[in-house]
């Protein structure tokens, strides 16, 4: 006990010390250099009600929560390690994805993690929520100036986990339960949260709790079809439209949308979460002008960390015949549905990252940063159908495209194996016209982080060529294999000659991608 107690750690004492008046701190102090350890312990136990905890030399407890990570779990730090590696020597082209910076790091690494304040600030559940409520509004404010919004017009809640809760939000404050909701179709762009179902099963809890009804894109041309989704509206008489996309390559029409919402008295909800970067900086139509709600994650192209805000309308809605004003309802609804409808406390680390992402975004560096994203979607499109692929649409005003590799005689599934194989990474997708999700026909490819990494046009032309390769050797293994995804991933791993030319693409790949910095700590 005397040598347990001898090494009470320096941070244990500190702790209580700081807690303490002067004179029980120098009693204590005494205690200890005379090896009076009961006295200490008591007058410490009778002063501060944790110093049990942190000085009680049994229980030992003084280390775990002060040493590093690599220290207290070695086996866990391996494997974070063993993540950053590859995230280095690898090309990130998953369309969702981008790699935030060292300031939003810092504020997920930060005390604001420990702070609970459910409610809305200066209507909170807990106290000690002073400085908390000036980190949520300050997110409030830099996300509205984010997107141009006029607080008189427009607000917003910064609480959402992310963008499926978020979503989920803004359906159980606008309709109810069984409420019709009309969002794009999965397999042809849209988002599980928009409503997914199939014949066997209501797959997202969206099409559960509510009534969702498809729209669709057309299969020759990869574009929404906005005459097929108004006659459709007119049948079903949604009470919410949604407008948002994962994976469509061109930009909404958001005044369409509006008029088939009013046409049919609906909502129009614009779902902006993988788009809300390139509307910050203004080189996309905006949904903002016509959309009744608004939802964006912020960890996608706007770069900031994994979280969800929900914008809403406030104000005056209309003015009727007799002059009087109509208000919108929707602010108590939506903070309502967040908090305490769905969510408890808000994490405050992700608020404060969204506070500091949407300061970003009115940087210059965030504008040539969103340029750079579509001129280097645009590079690595039009190299792709230089050598011959297909581009669902037939080409991007945005951050990602869909090659259909249909006629290839590549399946998607081969392809992202494939390119996985060479450190490249991105997702099989559907195609328009595809049967079956699992038998898809494309992958989808997204410039964001890459571009986050330095990456340039030029450098475009070298990841062209990179996929080009890997697909080419795609066909090759598929020659041996045959057309079953199994026999084709056992020639991958056991065919001597293919694993040679896997083997040398990779390194090549992995050579390139390595003179790309990635934002954030150096080995984690
Ligand atoms: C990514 C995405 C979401 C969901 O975001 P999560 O943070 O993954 O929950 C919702 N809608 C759209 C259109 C998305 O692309």
């Amino acid at each position: 006990m005397i040598a347990n107690w001898s090494i009470l750690n320096r941070r244990g004492f500190q702790l209580v010390g700081n807690l303490l008046c002067v004179r029980m701190r120098h009693r204590i102090k005494d205690s200890v250099s005379k090896e009076r350890v009961l006295d200490a312990v008591r007058d410490s136990n009778r002063n501060v009600h944790f110093s049990t905890a942190c000085c009680m030399p049994k229980l030992n407890m003084v280390g775990i929560i002060y040493k590093n990570i690599w220290e207290t779990d070695p086996e866990l730090f391996g494997l974070m390690k063993k993540e950053k590696e590859r995230q280095e020597c690898s090309l990130e082209m998953i369309a969702s994805e981008n790699f935030t910076s060292l300031s939003v790091l810092q504020c997920l690494g930060s005390c604001l993690h420990n702070k609970y304040s459910e409610g809305l600030p200066g209507q909170r559940y807990y106290g000690g929520n002073e400085y908390i409520d000036e980190i949520e509004r300050l997110a409030q404010k830099r996300a509205l100036e984010a997107f141009n919004l006029n607080p008189d017009e427009w607000g917003c809640n910064v609480q959402a986990y992310s963008g499926s809760p978020a979503n989920f939000a803004v359906y159980t404050a606008l309709a109810e339960p069984h409420g019709r909701i009309m969002g794009l179709d999965l397999p042809d762009g849209g988002h599980l949260t928009h409503g997914f179902f199939t014949e066997k099963k209501k797959i997202s809890a969206t099409s559960i709790f509510f009534e969702s009804m498809p729209y669709k894109v057309n299969p020759e041309t990869g574009l929404i079809d906005y005459d097929k989704l108004a006659a459709q509206a007119r049948l079903f008489k949604p009470k919410i439209i949604i407008a948002g996309v994962s994976c469509y390559s061109r930009c909404l029409d958001y005044k369409r949308f509006r008029e088939i919402a009013d046409e049919n008295t609906a909502y129009l909800f614009s779902d902006m979460a993988h788009v809300s970067g390139l509307v910050a900086a203004g080189l996309i139509p905006s949904p903002f002008e016509y959309s009744d709600v608004v939802s964006t994650t912020t960890h996608k192209t706007l770069r900031g960390p994994r979280a969800g805000v929900i914008f809403f309308r406030k104000g005056v809605k209309s003015v009727g015949k007799d002059g009087q004003k109509i208000m919108y309802d929707l602010e108590d609804k939506i903070n309502q549905a967040v908090f305490p409808g769905l969510q408890g406390g808000p994490h405050n680390h992700a608020i404060a990252g969204i506070a500091t992402t949407m300061k970003q975004v009115k940087s210059p560096e965030f504008l040539q940063y969103q340029k750079q994203i579509i001129a280097n979607a645009k590079r690595l499109c039009s190299g792709l159908q230089e050598r011959g692929y297909k581009i669902s649409t037939g080409g991007t005003d945005v951050h990602m495209l869909l090659v259909n590799l249909r006629s290839t005689g590549i399946t998607g599934a081969k392809a992202e194996k494939i390119l996985e194989s060479i450190s490249i990474a991105c997702n099989k997708n559907t195609v328009p016209g595809d049967k079956s999700a699992l038998n898809c026909s494309g992958i989808r490819l997204g410039t964001p982080a890459l571009t986050t990494r330095g990456l340039i046009e030029k450098d475009m032309d070298m990841v062209v060529d990179f996929i080009h390769r890997g697909l080419l050797l795609s066909k090759e293994i598929s020659n041996i294999s045959g057309p079953k995804l199994v026999d084709y991933r056992r020639v991958l791993s056991t065919d001597d000659s293919v694993k040679a030319k896997v083997a040398a693409l990779k390194e090549e790949v992995e050579t390139f991608s390595r003179q790309f910095r990635i934002p954030g700590f150096k080995e984690y």
